[in-house]
């Protein structure tokens, strides 16, 4: 093994291509209780895009090493490590620097994965099925039979959702922006697909809902279409605010919310991930499921390192669906 690896930096904000750079840097050693993962490959969010651009939720402090979620075989134990061995697959959430070929983890972030599964699985995985979870359990308080408003739906937490909503027994109305992404929500079980820029999308909403609108909203475009949530929402529906994909800004009168009794939620994973509790109980609902292959991690485009900022860029430009996966040691 060398002493030096190649890894993503970016230093600054502007547009993905000219501030992500890759640079040659030495192997990160595992301190106490951390190992190092030989990285197979990078599970890529929308987050980790507006973290480089600057206009993520929290503020980036430069320099930053993009890649948060990160898959790939244990090569070196921190002193004290208990419960994983070398060779291991293993998945990390919430780390950080895994857009590179080694990367380092706290123990306490790893998430086991089924033996079966790749690398590519392992990382499309934690992200998205973990949000999917609070989403439609722990903040949704979703049951079978009711229905779920899915966005955004062939993409990474989109794939998430639907599978996860119909193993639990609701019904799915999902939005995408083309009829190829509709095409992949209705191979997973959504019951009724609707156009994104559709005219008719809110009364389609009604329809499919026999007129009552969706109980549970999982909302993550925001600007106008959350403010179409509201309109496609049932009495008492419940809107879990996931994200913000648009980047724009929504305007709203809380009174709105007085008028059929509507609950409004925001899910932030990172600060949900400080709940064991919660945590637990999502890993619980999910590990049987998974298991048992009810749902799986939709693995995406996949692209080499070197083309982790065209990768990036797709997701912004909306042209990818399922989980893209960077993959470092190709
Ligand atoms: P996706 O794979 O879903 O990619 C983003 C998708 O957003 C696009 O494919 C596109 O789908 C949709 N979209 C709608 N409007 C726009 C726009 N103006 N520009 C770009 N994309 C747009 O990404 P993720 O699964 O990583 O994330 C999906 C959403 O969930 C994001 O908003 C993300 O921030 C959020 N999220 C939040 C988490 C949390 O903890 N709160 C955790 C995980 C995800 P289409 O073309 O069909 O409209």
């Amino acid at each position: 093994m060398t002493d030096t690896m190649k890894q993503f930096a970016v230093t600054r904000s502007g547009p993905l291509k000219e501030v992500m750079t890759l640079g040659e840097v030495p192997v990160p050693q595992p301190g106490p209780s951390e190992v190092r993962l030989k990285v197979g490959a990078v599970g890529i969010n929308f987050a980790d895009v507006l973290t480089v651009t600057g206009e993520y939720l929290t503020r980036t402090r430069y320099p930053y090493a993009p890649g948060m979620e990160f898959a790939g075989t244990i090569d070196a134990l921190g002193e004290g490590v208990q419960g994983f061995k070398v060779g291991q697959l293993v998945a990390c959430l919430a780390g950080k620097g895994g857009l590179a070929q080694y990367a380092v983890s706290p123990a306490a972030a790893l998430v086991p994965v089924p033996e079966t599964f790749s690398a590519a699985q392992a990382a499309a995985f934690p992200v998205s099925f973990f949000t999917a979870y609070h989403a439609l359990k722990t903040l949704g308080r979703g049951e079978a039979g009711e229905w779920v408003l899915v966005q955004a739906a062939a993409g990474a937490l989109g794939t998430s959702s639907i599978q996860l909503a119909k193993a639990l027994g609701m019904n799915v109305v999902a939005l995408a922006s083309t009829e190829e992404k509709l095409r992949i929500a209705r191979d997973l079980g959504a019951d009724v697909t609707i156009l994104q820029d559709d005219p008719d999308r809110i009364q389609k909403v009604k329809d499919a809902t026999g007129g009552q609108g969706a109980a549970l909203i999982l909302e993550v475009v925001g600007g106008t279409r959350f403010e179409e949530s509201l309109q496609m929402a049932a009495n008492r529906g419940r809107i879990i605010v996931i994200g913000n994909a648009s980047r724009e800004d929504a305007t709203m009168r809380p009174v709105e919310l007085m008028k059929r009794n509507l609950t409004m939620t925001g899910l932030w994973l990172t600060s949900l991930m400080q709940d064991a509790a919660a945590t637990q109980a999502a890993a619980q609902g999910l590990t049987p499921l998974i298991a048992s292959g009810k749902v799986a991690p939709q693995v995406g485009p996949t692209y080499a390192l070197a083309d982790s900022a065209q990768a990036f860029q797709d997701i912004l430009d909306r042209k990818t669906t399922g989980k893209v996966i960077v993959e470092p040691q190709r």
